[in-house]
């Protein structure tokens, strides 16, 4: 008997069956189905051919999860960890393990969605709703929002807040110059897109200027803690606006800015647990007054009632923000930070108050310790206040003592040849302070720290006695409650319990992409190699990130034909900001700033339009045809009507009507003859990796979401990664960094993020899965997630009319249902057939995006059949309880779907409804061998925004 050849035992490519849900005989059935004969039929019947590439791409091979973690480990072993003291929003922090494996490390938080469907995601709202708290009591601020992209964007935030509700008429923003420098380059960056001035001056100038807000930081970039009270006063005497970068840790032991009179403090929340990561991903907190609730950006968690009348929490006042309100939101955020929120507020429960005190007085009792060393051998510093940062004065030594600390590896601030910076944090020890010493003043420096402890102590050395905190903060019983680790380990997990992720069942949202993220993908994250490095250490020490990236963006050029790719952009809308001033910028460099209209199809996402306007863009809106395709007739004569001044047009392919518009090259070739840019909204790339190209179809610069296609997880609501592929053309026109110079954006060029390489810890994902899949298991990827969404259509269609479809009758990689004829005959409207699914342990479609009314179904390749049969199985049920309704079985008040979800209560209390527990809760007989139940019941949207509570429950609310 002949035996398997090793080489057919080898299985390099067993990745691929792996990511890729439904087998060989799976997609078989399916493709019987539709009645294809194959893949590459369904293929060639569905996309274009004049962009269809036969070419596999240049990626080389599949490789095994074990091959391709040892490959990265070695590279990752190239990064040198060192002690960062170089501070400037970056720390050296310690993750509380039990946060990291159950947290960070645990898909149950790592998997999920937005909660935009509340009720199957109370305890990631709740950890949010902690992460206000927190933010509310440590800046001393009334209000306070769920995450921003990091400090630096949510310091442009604030300004374009400022813009919005000062009374002051000026155009001009004041920027103290002692704020980090990357936060002034993203500032003056986000202000000339606005068309805002901006002067960058020392305080003590103020008084010469009149504007609509000023920037301080608190404490400075060089650690001084100044009283900001006087400074305010100045702003509010101009009806402006006063916005402070705070450092959250000194918050615990200083006055808060809200005390001083801030209108608002933000900062990065990166270390209450959550490692440097190399620049990210990290939360921005951002606070305001409550006056401005609707002035806010970014997401802000509510308090609100259920059916029930019991407490619920849900995301209030959305009507501030780009998916309702496109071009005229608070801002264009969509992905924000929500792992890395939660991360943060545990932190916070499992430390509380007096956790965080002892902290925060540790850092600060070492810095001391440190100054007055130094200052005893002396050196001098030039704050004479400090919290736990110095800047000291080493004429014409400043090398010599860098050099001397790398020896020792550790990383200080070279400020320029004679200054010096150095930064303490929750990692610092007696050690530390030592090996400091040593490196400044010389091994026989011969201080003693217990001496010098004994005298700090004595002298109260660092914090000016008058902004000493007096408030207390954190007394809520959540921060009060989780001390033990068994107590902390059963919090996380009763509140894991109350969401919906991916762990336990498909989560179909259409243009989210909620695609496997593959462990393996998810071990290199949490490698100290990476997540140790302060964004700004010599680059010398990060060679393994270096080689990460690099490989990275060669794999994103293949994959998208661009010639470059900027990795700066936070989240996919950040990549369109990015992206649109790199068009402006190309204009302008050609004399044609006047450039100023974005086209944009009616279909688009909310985040397009909102982005165009913070480039300054004038929106002109294309219709779309009866088939949801772009309009091209309207388009030519918009385009020509504009040709004068036509910046670009941003365009999503396929559409966000879920077909491949058949007119893609044409649609790129009129913008381009009337002087046009082609942006396109890469959010969809999912359709085309392996299949075409953007850059091939005539896009100039395209982002690609990383969180949707390239496997990052969603984090319930970030992190994500939105780089931008642009044409050589473009390239010198994208974000540079003040800080790290990138080779190829030209130098002047401010930054979009405050890290040279925006999230670069969550890169390894990304690379990571296109390692595995190499170029025949993208294609197939592809391939599948056109199949599975073409055998959804099928098997949907009759029952819900499929809203567009392309040639052959077939949609692209997703497909919309239309709710709304349902709705006219029975009066059941889309939101109950989101919130039945919840019964059925399904999480909803996309719910009216793009179209009011209808649901937005994405499979992705990751699904298998059976899973999609039971998605199925679920929708044709519903649709049979819809009929019962229609046919006045049951009325409008008393059925499954209008009193979805169920819950325990429900079915426990009182039950008089005309239809019975089991089809209430167990509406299928498979429900209940894996049944997820609805914490609370349906949610109350209307009664959340009239009686806005945006913070954990008084105390009060606890008793009895
Ligand atoms: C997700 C999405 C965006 C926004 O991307 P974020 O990463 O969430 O900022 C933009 N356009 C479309 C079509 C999307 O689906």
């Amino acid at each position: 008997m002949s035996q398997t050849r090793l080489s057919a035992l080898e299985q390099t490519d067993a990745f691929i069956r792996r990511h890729i849900g439904p087998d060989a005989a799976e997609q078989r059935a399916m493709l019987d189905t539709l009645g294809v004969e194959s893949l590459d039929a369904l293929i060639a019947q569905t996309v274009p051919q004049s962009i269809l590439r036969q070419d596999l791409l240049a990626l080389g091979a599949p490789r095994s999860e074990a091959e391709v973690l040892s490959y990265l480990k070695e590279v990752a072993s190239k990064n040198q960890i060192f002690t960062s003291c170089i501070g400037m929003g970056y720390h050296g922090t310690l993750t509380p393990t039990v946060i990291l494996r159950n947290v960070l490390e645990n898909p149950g938080w790592y998997t999920a969605y937005t909660p935009y469907q509340p009720e199957i995601a109370q305890g990631r709202l709740e950890a949010l709703l902690n992460f206000q708290q927190l933010s509310i009591d440590l800046t001393g601020m009334e209000l306070a929002s769920a995450s921003l992209l990091d400090e630096a964007t949510a310091a442009a935030e604030a300004m374009a807040l400022a813009k919005r509700v000062a009374k002051s008429k000026s155009n001009l923003f004041f920027i103290d110059q002692d704020c980090h420098p990357q936060t002034i380059s993203v500032v003056r960056n986000r202000a000339e897109a606005f068309g805002f001035e901006v002067v960058i001056d020392v305080v003590g100038n103020l008084d010469q200027y009149q504007v609509f807000g000023a920037l301080f930081q608190y404490p400075t970039t060089w650690g001084e803690i100044r009283d900001l009270k006087p400074l305010i006063d100045q702003v509010h005497a101009q009806n402006a606006l006063a916005c402070v970068a705070a450092d959250l840790l000194s918050l615990v032991l200083l006055t808060p800015p809200g005390e001083l009179g801030a209108d608002v403090v933000f900062g990065s929340a990166q270390r209450f647990g959550v490692p440097m990561g190399y620049g990210g991903p990290h939360a921005a907190f951002f606070a305001t007054r409550d006056a401005y609730k609707r002035a806010m950006p970014g997401r802000i968690i509510g308090v609100s009632v259920d059916t029930r009348g019991n407490r619920a929490l849900r995301m209030a006042l959305q009507t501030r923000e780009q998916h309702i309100r496109r071009e005229k939101a608070n801002s264009n955020i969509c992905t924000a930070q929500v792992l890395l929120a939660n991360i943060a507020s545990f932190y916070a429960v499992y430390h509380g108050p007096e956790g965080l005190k002892i902290i925060a007085q540790r850092v600060q009792r070492l810095t001391a310790i440190l100054a007055a060393g130094l200052e005893a051998c002396g050196i001098q510093r030039s704050n004479s206040h400090f919290f736990d940062t110095l800047t000291l004065k080493v004429p014409g030594q400043a090398a010599a003592i860098v050099a001397r600390a790398q020896a020792a590896r550790v990383n200080l601030r070279l400020i320029d040849a004679d200054t010096l910076g150095v930064s303490l944090d929750e990692t610092s020890t007696r050690t530390t302070v030592q090996t400091l010493l040593a490196c400044f003043a010389g091994d026989q420096h011969g201080q003693d720290l217990e001496a010098l402890d004994a005298q700090v102590a004595a002298a109260g050395l660092g914090i000016p006695a008058d902004l000493q905190r007096q408030s207390a903060f954190l007394t809520h019983p959540v921060f009060n409650s989780y001390h033990s680790e068994t107590e902390m380990l059963r919090y996380i997990k009763s509140l894991e319990n109350k969401d919906l992720a991916l762990n336990q069942a498909m989560i179909p949202l259409g243009s989210c992409t909620m695609k496997l993220n593959a462990t393996t993908e998810m071990i290199p994250i949490t490698w100290p190699e990476f997540g140790q490095l302060h964004p700004f250490v010599p680059r010398e020490q990060a060679e393994g990130y270096k080689q990460m990236i690099d490989e990275l963006e060669a794999m994103l050029r293949e994959i998208t034909g661009f010639d470059a790719i900027c990795m700066q952009p936070n989240s996919g809308a950040q990549g369109e900001y990015a992206g649109l001033l790199a068009i402006r910028k190309y204009h302008e460099s050609r004399d044609e700033g006047h450039r100023n209209v974005c086209l944009i199809p009616t279909s688009a996402h909310g985040t397009n339009p909102a982005s165009a306007m913070m480039a300054s863009m004038r929106v002109v809106l294309v219709a779309c045809d009866e088939q949801g395709n772009v309009d091209v007739e309207d388009l030519r004569q918009k385009a020509a009507d504009n040709a004068e001044n036509l910046s670009c047009l941003m365009i999503t392919y396929p559409s966000t009507h879920g077909v491949y518009e058949e007119g893609i090259r044409e649609i790129c070739d009129i913008i381009h003859q009337h002087g046009g840019q082609v942006y396109m909204d890469g959010a969809n790339l999912n359709a085309q990796v392996a299949l075409s190209r953007p850059a091939d179809i005539g896009a100039d610069v395209s982002h690609m979401n990383l969180h949707k296609t390239f496997c990052i997880p969603h984090g319930g609501g970030g992190p994500g990664m939105g780089p931008i592929g642009v044409k050589a053309h473009l390239a010198p026109f994208v974000a540079n960094h003040p800080v790290v110079p990138l080779e190829g954006p030209n130098a002047e060029n401010d930054a979009v993020s405050a890290a040279p390489w925006g999230s670069a810890s969550i890169l390894p994902i990304s690379w990571t899965y296109i390692a595995l899949m190499g170029a025949q298991g993208l294609r197939q990827a592809t391939e599948v997630a056109i199949l599975n969404a073409n055998y959804l259509a099928k098997q949907l269609g009759e029952a819900y009319p499929v809203l567009y479809s392309g040639r052959n009758g077939r949609v692209a990689h997703e497909c919309i249902i239309d709710i709304r004829p349902l709705k006219a005959a029975s009066g059941i409207s889309e939101e109950d057939v989101a919130k039945r699914l919840m019964d059925f342990g399904f999480h909803a479609p996309t719910m009216s995006f793009p179209v009011a009314g209808t649901l937005m179904i994405e499979p992705t390749e990751s699904e298998s059949k059976a899973e999609l049969d039971r998605f199925i199985d679920a929708m044709l049920t519903i649709r049979a309880e819809i009929s019962r309704v229609e046919k006045g079985d049951w009325s409008a008040e008393d059925n499954p779907l209008h009193n979805a979800p169920h819950t325990l209560a429900d079915i426990t209390g009182d039950w008089q409804r005309g239809y019975s527990r089991q089809e209430a809760v167990f509406p299928q007989p498979w429900v209940a061998a894996n049944k997820f139940w609805p914490s609370v019941n349906r949610i109350d949207n209307v009664y959340g925004d009239r009686n806005l509570f945006c913070a954990c429950p008084p105390i009060e609310a606890y008793e009895g």
